[in-house]
């Protein structure tokens, strides 16, 4: 369907960067980035009105736009950049140059193949840089020697591409990448960036290798001084995969945000302070913050209470109740004992469920005078029946 439109257009269309590079290793992928050789953005249009979508973002000012079909997918639709050394000669050298300019600006080889979409010669490999080659070896390969220092945050893509993908950096790559880091370009980058650029290897299947990874390089010190990655952290970070399946079995309805682990045991090294300044620089949300800031300061307190020989499930319930899934959850992790492991499993499928079927509000509609002692006994009641005192509390259950 997009072949047609473009074939109608008369524009030279391509699929271009992940979703190419994804779909020579087999791996899914739903990242449509489309570039158009011309007008993207009235090939956008055109699109949108075909498929019967709509376009949801358009930038004039960069040539590109969002189209939502009705299914749901989002096409990114760009135009290639303006050529400048034009040659007057065949027109498809001069296609292709269009192109190839726009796929040299990109970060690897293995991100700068296309697939031509239009009819004729629809599914047709456009390899200008050998990125097929370096795909099969499993090489991670810059375009040019410059590429590190026009972007530092390439340094970043490389690290995250080669743990995903289970490969290697050219050789020159990696020479190339350690000059840049001994040249310090990553301090020219914005904290925004670099803050984006963290979320993304914290949400990577292989953060645990990708942090060893920017430990090795001294990339961590672009972050915050004081942060590393120490083989501690390492190995308690390989027991997050295992966490997550034990939290999936557990079958509650919360979702894990796994990347919030990987964070927190990230910061373990700095201060309370200090965390709280790095990810409040990083524009970090609140509510991680927050997180952060609570288990550095309650976590061995809480471990100790969980590890106690006679503690009662009211105590649990009451150190437990304002954590979320994720501080629940790095507790077991940290605490290495399966003691904890069972009272907050307890914690997370029994106890937090128990509810009073009583309110203060019932008791003042029988007529009684509101009051402290109100609720003092709600709270006694459910102490009880925290603990199992009460006689109907195995019958609810
Ligand atoms: P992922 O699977 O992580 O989404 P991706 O390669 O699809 O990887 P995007 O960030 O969506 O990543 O980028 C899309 C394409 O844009 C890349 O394939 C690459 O060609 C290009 N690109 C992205 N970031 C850069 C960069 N910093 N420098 C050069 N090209 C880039």
């Amino acid at each position: 369907e997009i072949g047609k439109i473009a074939d109608n257009l008369e524009l030279d269309v391509y699929i271009v960067g992940g979703f190419v590079r994804d779909l020579i290793l087999g791996v899914e992928n739903f990242d449509f980035d489309i570039v158009v050789e011309g007008n993207g953005i009235k090939f956008a249009r055109e699109l949108a009105e075909e498929l019967e979508g709509e376009v949801i973002e358009e930038h004039q000012e960069f040539g590109t736009a969002c189209v939502a079909t009705r299914l749901g997918l989002k096409l990114d639709v760009a135009s290639c950049r303006v050529e400048y050394y034009q040659s007057p000669g065949a027109l498809p050298e001069v296609e292709a140059s269009d192109l190839k300019q726009d796929l040299f600006r990109r970060d690897f080889t293995l991100n700068a193949l296309a697939i031509k979409l239009n009819s004729e010669r629809f599914g047709k490999l456009i390899d200008f840089f050998g990125g097929k080659e370096d795909l099969e070896a499993g090489l991670i390969r810059i375009l040019h020697n410059f590429s590190f220092i026009d972007d530092p945050t390439r340094i970043f893509r490389a690290l995250r591409f080669v743990n995903r993908y289970d490969f290697e950096l050219g050789q020159i790559t990696r020479e190339l990448m350690e000059h840049a880091i001994d040249q310090k370009v990553v301090e020219g980058v914005s904290l925004g960036r670099l803050s984006n650029e963290l979320e993304l290897i914290l949400k990577e299947e292989t953060a645990a290798e990708i942090l060893s990874d920017l430990e090795e390089f001294d990339l961590l010190k672009f972050f915050h001084p004081q942060l590393s990655w120490t083989a501690k952290q390492s190995k308690l970070a390989s027991e997050i995969p295992w966490a997550e399946r034990w939290v999936e079995e557990l079958e509650i309805e919360e979702e894990l945000a796994v990347w919030q682990l990987y964070l927190l045991l990230l910061v373990n090294p700095l201060s309370v302070a200090e965390a709280k300044s790095l990810l409040t620089e990083l524009k970090i949300s609140n509510d991680i913050i927050a997180k952060v800031e609570f288990i550095k300061e309650s976590d061995k307190e809480k471990l100790e209470l969980l590890r106690e020989f006679n503690v009662q499930p009211s105590e649990v319930y009451n150190s437990l109740k304002s954590l979320s899934l994720e501080e629940l959850v790095y507790l077991v992790i940290v605490s290495e004992n399966t003691e904890v492991k069972d009272w907050i499993e307890f914690y997370l499928l029994e106890l937090r469920r128990i509810e009073l079927q009583v309110t203060g509000k019932d008791i003042i509609e029988l007529g009684y005078e509101p009051g402290p002692c109100f609720e003092k006994a709600l709270q006694a009641v459910k102490t009880k029946k925290l603990n199992g005192e009460l006689e109907t509390y195995e019958a609810e259950r």
